[in-house]
């Protein structure tokens, strides 16, 4: 898919979001999935009902429409950020970056996968996100 080709990276807010929103979930698993404008990962589709659910976030990601994604973002309860069996069907599914973010959900504590679950760089990039909430 040439525009998931595209992705030069995450921008920072993005990816606090990300981390403040894991561990406001925790020890619940956060799912959502990613979208990118301009080749920057800016947006996260939350998964309605991920918050308040024990069950397995990555099973939820399956049932989301198919809407236009980039990959997908999860949370893992403990410190490992492995993708699990689970994990690599759906990456197989969506997108081509998928990021396993895992406690305590600091700068550190995240990795991004490829569709087939190799590790791939995912640059943090300072960029100035336009607040869509006030439209
Ligand atoms: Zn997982």
């Amino acid at each position: 898919m040439k525009k998931n080709a595209e992705i030069r990276g995450i921008a920072s807010d993005t990816l606090d979001f990300i981390l403040a929103a894991s561990k406001s979930t925790y020890p619940n698993e956060f799912a959502g999935l990613l979208q990118a404008s301009d080749g920057i990962i800016t947006d996260v589709l939350l998964l309605p009902g991920t918050e308040s659910s024990k069950s397995n976030a990555v099973l939820k990601l399956f049932m989301m429409p198919n809407i236009s994604a980039v990959g997908s973002v999860h949370s893992h309860p403990g410190s490992v950020v492995r993708p699990s069996q689970a994990d690599l069907h759906m990456f197989s599914k969506t997108g081509t970056h998928h990021i396993i973010v895992g406690h305590p959900y600091g700068r550190n504590n995240w990795k991004c996968y490829d569709g087939s679950g190799q590790p791939v760089k995912l640059e943090v990039l300072d960029v100035e996100l336009e607040d869509e909430e006030l439209l």
